[in-house]
């Protein structure tokens, strides 16, 4: 039984998921890999296998696959030795809504969402039980920002969904023990642009990969609850929950608030 748990990553096979593996394999953690793409994923395997000895396995799985999932799902429910689930393989869709078609919007849907819920929730009764565990959800700065980006409405939902679902964990599980992250990535160089149409070179200021996972471990390491790597001012987000929390006493009322309470003309 090795000392530190396994890691199971989601779209490990490049950008922000195969950077943590690296990471995490030089953290001395054995991994289980799981992508669409075995060949660029056994790649990655032997390299990390040579340079850290640790063990890593590779899932070729298709998310968006009923059964391609619940393969993942039962690994995430029998494997003891997983202790950490990096929800990170995600899409977005070229154009915007009136461009994207159903499938589109669907697949976004299904491996942005669906899939994050679905691993989480198939892990989360083991990690519960054994009073430990953690969950890293990547969400987006696009979570809290549906002008960024035009077109976003959707990918952004499914961002929304992902940090709302990691604050909602952290309400159930954490007196259980275990500990939720939701990281919160603006533009960072990965293939993600140019597999949804989208231009890189047109952004205004993009963050390396390398340098946003190291940063996401920092926030990690201090069991940070929402981790924003690019926000220079940590009190923003402060101050932003404040004031959502503060309205949360002022939704219970018996009446509606006295704006809407008129008499019709
Ligand atoms: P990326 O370089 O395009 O990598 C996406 C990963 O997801 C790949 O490993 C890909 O592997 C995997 N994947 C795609 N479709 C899949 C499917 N159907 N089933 C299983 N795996 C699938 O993207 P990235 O930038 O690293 O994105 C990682 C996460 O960060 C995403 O959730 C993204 O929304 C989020 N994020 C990225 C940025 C950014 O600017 N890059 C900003 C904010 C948030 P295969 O093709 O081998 O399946």
């Amino acid at each position: 039984m090795p000392l530190k748990p396994s890691v199971l990553i989601t779209g490990a096979s490049t950008g922000i998921g195969a950077v943590y593996a690296d990471r995490f394999a030089r953290r001395g953690h054995n991994l289980v890999l799981v992508a669409r793409d075995r060949a660029r994923m056994e790649k990655l395997a032997e390299r990390l296998r040579r340079e850290t000895r640790v063990t890593v396995d590779v899932l070729q799985a298709d998310l968006t696959d009923a059964r391609d999932l619940a393969m993942v799902e039962a690994r995430l429910r029998d494997d003891e030795r997983i202790g950490i689930l990096v929800n990170n393989a995600g899409i977005g869709a070229a154009g915007g809504f009136l461009d994207q078609s159903a499938d589109d919007v669907t697949r976004v849907v299904n491996l942005n969402a669906m899939a994050p819920l679905r691993l989480a929730h198939a892990v989360a009764p083991r990690f519960a039980k054994a009073g430990g565990g953690s969950i890293i959800n990547i969400s987006s700065v696009v979570a809290l920002a549906p002008e960024l980006l035009g077109g976003s409405a959707v990918y952004g939902g499914t961002k929304a969904f992902v940090l709302f679902l990691s604050q909602g964990l952290q309400v159930e599980l954490e007196p259980k023990g275990v500990y939720v992250q939701a990281v919160l990535p603006a533009a960072t160089r990965t293939e993600i642009w140019e597999r949804s149409g989208r231009d890189v070179t047109r952004l205004p200021a993009v963050i390396e990969v390398d340098e946003l996972v190291d940063a996401a471990l920092v926030g990690f390491d201090r069991r940070e609850k929402v981790t924003i790597p690019p926000l220079p001012d940590a009190d923003q987000w402060t101050v932003f929950e404040a004031a959502r929390t503060a309205m949360i006493p002022n939704f219970n009322q018996v009446h509606a608030a006295a704006r809407y309470r008129h008499v019709a003309a």
